[in-house]
């Protein structure tokens, strides 16, 4: 029987989508798309997640790497934590479950000051019985590790636990582990597929 439902942040109970984002300052869609993976698909992105680097100090790395687009650069920066808004149908779920007396945990990449960030503007995070946060943990998904820290420090049974994440390579060491899983995808029905593991909301 499952009694604790784990979730990723990012595009499960937060959006990010910087591309769409960024498209509010420029029409420029083909600028826009060379420029988000050179950011969020960096090695210092990763750092950030790991939280081996401040957000000051990475958009002062990038300025340097990229001096030609400073510009975005410095906008991204300024800007980008206001993308972070709730996904409102999967946060209804949220609550649904945590009404309904299932233990709820957050586990997700990341970056430890917009995790801060976000806890203080949305209130559904007073929701969580727990959470693993990879920027204050120092290991970031899909290392073995992170998901083990959330086993241990809630003392978590495996086989009474199920994992919603939208990347589904970061699903395979939860299922590893005995965790039972969700791949939510764009137009994944959530409250459908909790009901397939006989969860009642
Ligand atoms: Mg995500």
């Amino acid at each position: 029987m499952i009694k604790n439902i784990i979730f990723d942040l990012g595009n499960v109970l937060l959006k990010f989508k910087p591309e769409e984002f960024l498209l509010q300052y420029t029409n420029d869609e083909d600028y826009i798309k060379q420029f988000v993976p050179k950011i969020t698909r960096s090695k210092l992105w990763l750092d950030l997640d790991r939280g081996l680097e401040s957000l000051e100090n990475a958009e002062r790395i990038f300025v340097s790497r990229y001096p030609e687009e400073e510009e975005l650069i410095s906008l991204f920066f300024k800007h980008w934590m206001e993308m972070l808004t709730p996904i409102e149908e999967n946060i209804s779920i949220l609550l649904d479950l945590s009404e309904s007396g299932y233990n709820t945990y957050i586990l997700s990449n990341y970056i430890k000051e917009a995790f801060k960030f976000v806890k203080e503007k949305f209130n559904f995070f007073t929701l969580f019985d727990g959470q693993i946060i990879s920027g204050e943990e120092n290991v970031i998904k899909p290392e073995k590790a992170i998901y083990e820290t959330l086993l241990r420090r809630y003392q978590l049974i495996p086989e009474e636990s199920l994992f919603i994440d939208d990347v589904f390579f970061f699903l395979k060491p939860a299922k590893k582990l005995g965790i039972s899983t969700i791949w939510n995808r764009p137009h994944t029905d959530l409250r459908k597929e909790l009901k397939k593991f006989n969860i009642s909301i």
